[in-house]
């Protein structure tokens, strides 16, 4: 079995070639407030949840101003306009991800609703007594339990590919772990805690090779990272708007055509029918059949507006930016006296990094950094059973998108190194 432990690269300096230009965080209206009195917001939650622009914050004013009625039902002018950006986000959806049909897109509230969905009806058609689910042991609890659910429904059994310390995916594992009984393999490709980026091409190869399907947890790489579901060899892939730019209560469900054609519905109710009589009803086409009820119009719009400005700025333009901040704020960080960070180097990571000190707590370190107006993010991240395997029970994370600057590492950098020192035991305070 191999277990890399990578060497980090000992450069602290910002390349200032490689950074997104200053003036796009004027678009952010949010960002421009001071809390705690005079201190400037530093926004460093990124991954829970990002801000939004004015320009997605403008869409969603004229569509409620202007535009709004219910989709694919009215006969009437606003009921059209609202039906043809509403398709038109889901248009902006399927190119932003590569993939080869609009049907194949369907609106969810999030990634959550999107794994769901997946888990109960595909799951719950395909998976029986004694078949296996194999997960990793750094999911998002959205990416576990609706599996753990599942398992317990149908009588499978959930399996974990395990991670080296430093938070890469132990691959070698797969040899055995992927069995002829393996259904599905659930896998995030970038991990909220760990920032790992992990190997999901390798992975999605392996599993068909066994005749599993792959879904892919993308909820923290779709806004961050360039994505492409064919190229990843996804069968089904599930991202939040709230987390690339767009509103909350809108997300996607991607799914290869033959997959969603053959699933049944998961929710029942209007717009999911082609026809109902008393006793039975026929499903809709795709993508309404798993689009039952009013669906989250204004949202979708407001998201396809989210993709529109993140194509305009460029995926590996923000993948570049980002590295570029979560490389100096590791090195930075990594000078602090007991401070570990969880996960691999820079070179393997997205653009967060979690830590944890000797003392205090995360959550005072998050509460001491707010004090400062510095927002980051402090708990288990829901991935309990991650933090079990860490040995740890909290960690504080700081997570970056394209408006943080190097300025804003330099702050929190500062702050931290002044808790530690405050924390630090009697008579072993650091000389300045
Ligand atoms: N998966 C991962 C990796 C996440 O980071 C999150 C949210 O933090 C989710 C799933 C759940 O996303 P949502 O709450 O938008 O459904």
């Amino acid at each position: 079995m191999t277990i890399t432990t990578l060497p980090a690269k000992p450069t602290t300096a910002i390349d200032p070639t490689r950074l997104l230009p200053a003036a796009l965080r004027d678009d952010f209206p949010i960002l421009q407030q001071t809390v705690h009195g005079d201190r400037p917001l530093v926004f460093l939650d990124n991954a829970a949840s990002t801000q939004r622009p004015r320009q997605v914050i403008e869409v969603l004013r004229r569509v409620y101003e202007r535009d709004y009625a219910n989709v694919h039902r009215g006969i009437h002018t606003l009921s059209e306009r609202s039906t043809e950006q509403y398709e038109d986000a889901r248009e902006k959806a399927r190119e932003f991800i590569g993939a080869q049909h609009a049907r194949e897109i369907i609106f969810t509230s999030g990634t959550t609703a999107s794994i769901n969905l997946v888990a109960r009806s595909w799951g719950d058609a395909n998976v029986k007594a004694g078949d296996e689910i194999l997960v990793t042991t750094m999911e998002h609890h959205s990416n576990l339990v609706p599996w753990q659910q599942l398992a317990e429904r149908s009588g499978a059994v959930l399996k974990h590919v395990p991670i080296t310390d430093d938070g890469l995916l132990i691959l070698d594992t797969l040899d055995t772990l992927l069995t002829e009984r393996t259904k599905i393999v659930a896998v995030a490709s970038v991990s909220n805690v760990l920032g790992t980026i992990n190997p999901v091409r390798e992975i999605a190869r392996r599993a068909h090779a066994a005749g599993a399907i792959v879904l892919v947890d993308a909820a923290q790489s779709v806004p961050h990272l360039p994505t492409n579901v064919q190229e990843f060899g996804a069968d089904f892939l599930a991202f939040s708007g709230h987390k690339m730019l767009g509103p909350t209560g809108i997300g996607v469900l991607y799914g290869r055509e033959e997959l969603l054609d053959a699933m049944p519905p998961f929710l029942g109710g209007g717009s999911m029918i082609n026809r109902v009589w008393d006793d039975r009803f026929t499903p809709a086409e795709l993508p309404a059949k798993f689009e039952a009820g009013t669906p989250p119009i204004a949202p979708a719009i407001a998201l396809g507006a989210a993709i529109d400005r993140l194509k305009l700025i460029g995926l590996d333009a923000v993948a570049r930016h980002e590295h570029e901040l979560v490389r100096y704020a590791y090195d930075r960080l990594r000078e602090i006296e007991g401070l570990r960070i969880l996960g691999p180097p820079p070179d393997h990571r997205a653009g967060l990094v979690s830590f944890t000190l000797p003392e205090p707590h995360a959550h005072d370190v998050a509460q001491l950094l707010d004090q400062q107006g510095i927002a980051v993010r402090a708990g288990h991240h829901c991935t309990w059973p991650l933090h079990d395997r860490l040995g740890i029970t909290a960690s504080t994370r700081a997570s970056f998108y394209l408006y943080n600057t190097p300025a804003e590492v330099d702050l929190l950098v500062e702050v931290v190194a002044k808790i530690r020192d405050r924390f630090r035991p009697q008579g072993r305070k650091r000389r300045q």
